[in-house]
């Protein structure tokens, strides 16, 4: 483990942070008081997005592990919850090396349960925040193979990040740093899904001292422009598989995609 901080900056209880009230609302114990109060004023499709968002994950990197790929960096990870990104795709590619990456210090509080890799494999976690993508790559230079495809992972992510902060920007830079034959996956909550319901997390998150910025499917589609789009494409997040087990039908707030990097 190779945090980007030389000492571990303290957990702030005082106010919530992104990583903790979604730990909350995928029904985990690392988050507090604070957490929970931003949490439970959201309306309950809140916590079905949290989980169908996670078994996106699950199911696009299961599919990108029986694709060949063994090299995943995925940003904005989270607090650690199993099955975390690299226990799936080591039981399709015990090899696989999986690089994490989170600017939270309760994920880097939290980060031995992703450090427990299979033998064969290799896990690292970096603290390290996206708008800072030079950082990201730097690191993960020096674990992962940028001569070989990479999957990149921005999964619940991109909406903590505003317009003024330049997120099409950022994915390009970090896009154009991944060589021919790499993958990103990204998921992002829907402003125009169901409105009324975006609009109220919003302005709780909000109230709660974090800032939201969820987009249209057009303003998500814009972060895979100039890649070659897996079928099916930019959808829900439980309308995308193509690995099994098939989600259940059901109705999501959070676009999908998976992109192969020409
Ligand atoms: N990717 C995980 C967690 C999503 S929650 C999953 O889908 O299950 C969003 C995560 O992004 C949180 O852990 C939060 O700490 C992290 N995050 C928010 N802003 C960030 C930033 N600017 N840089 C890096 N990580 C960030």
């Amino acid at each position: 483990m190779t945090p980007a901080t030389p000492r571990p900056r303290k957990i702030d209880t005082s106010k919530a942070h992104p990583a903790r009230v979604y730990d909350w609302l995928l029904g985990g114990k690392d988050n507090y008081p604070v957490d929970e109060a931003v949490g439970e004023k959201l309306p309950a499709e809140a916590r079905d997005a949290a989980r169908q968002n996670r078994e996106f994950m699950h199911r696009a990197a299961a599919w990108l592990a029986t694709q060949g790929i063994d090299q995943f960096l995925d940003i904005g990870t989270g607090i650690p919850t199993e099955p975390n990104l690299h226990q799936i795709v080591q039981r399709v590619v015990p090899t696989a090396k999986v690089v994490y990456t989170d600017n939270d210090p309760i994920v880097l509080a939290h980060a031995e349960a992703l450090l427990i890799s299979r033998p064969e494999g290799a896990t690292d976690y970096i603290e390290a925040d996206v708008r800072d993508p030079g950082q990201i790559l730097e690191h993960a230079q020096g674990v992962l193979d940028f001569e070989r495809p990479i999957a990149m992972s921005l999964i619940a992510l991109m909406h903590f990040i505003p317009e003024e902060q330049k997120p099409y920007d950022i994915v390009r830079n970090l896009i154009d740093a991944l060589p021919s034959g790499s993958y990103l996956v990204l998921s992002h909550a829907a402003s125009d899904l169901y409105p009324e319901l975006a609009q109220q997390v919003t302005e709780e998150y909000a109230k709660g001292g974090i800032r939201l910025g969820f987009r249209t499917r057009a303003e998500v589609v814009r972060f895979f422009d100039g890649l070659d789009l897996v079928d099916p494409g930019v959808v829900t997040s439980t309308e995308w598989f193509k690995a099994t087990p098939a989600p259940t039908p059901e109705g999501s707030g959070i676009y999908a995609g998976v992109a192969r990097i020409p």
